[in-house]
């Protein structure tokens, strides 16, 4: 670990303190080892959300999306940031709603046509 000063009076601080000894100010030291713990749960919450979506037939889908796009934005915050995941997530969570929006004007317009062939026929 590097040697640090506090940014508030300038002092070398002893390795690993989180307070300055002199003035007492906390240094940033505490951002540093929480970026270094944090995991980006919002990415892989989204990506298996996705996943689930795809087996369900698209429950899930939308919040995948959302927890998905959350997870990317805020990919900098985190070291464990699993930008791909939730790229992944994205990814997969568009196709199924795509998927789905398909499947439901495909299942309006089929029986539509049928209807305006039948009577095309009829006529
Ligand atoms: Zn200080």
């Amino acid at each position: 670990m590097k040697n640090n000063y506090c940014t508030n009076c300038g002092k070398k601080l002893n390795e690993g303190s989180m307070v300055c000894p002199k003035c007492g100010f906390r240094v940033n030291q505490v951002i540093t080892f929480q970026r270094e713990e944090s995991t980006n749960v919002l990415a892989i919450v989204g990506f298996c959300c996705s996943l689930i979506s795809i087996v369900t037939m698209g429950a899930f889908a939308i919040p995948a999306l959302v927890l998905s796009v959350l997870g990317y934005k805020e990919k900098d915050k985190y070291v464990n940031n699993y930008s791909g995941l939730a790229m992944a997530g994205i990814v997969i969570s568009i196709v199924t709603i795509a998927l789905i929006v398909l499947y439901i004007l495909l299942s309006m317009i089929v029986p539509l046509l049928i209807i305006i062939f039948g009577i095309a026929a009829a006529a």
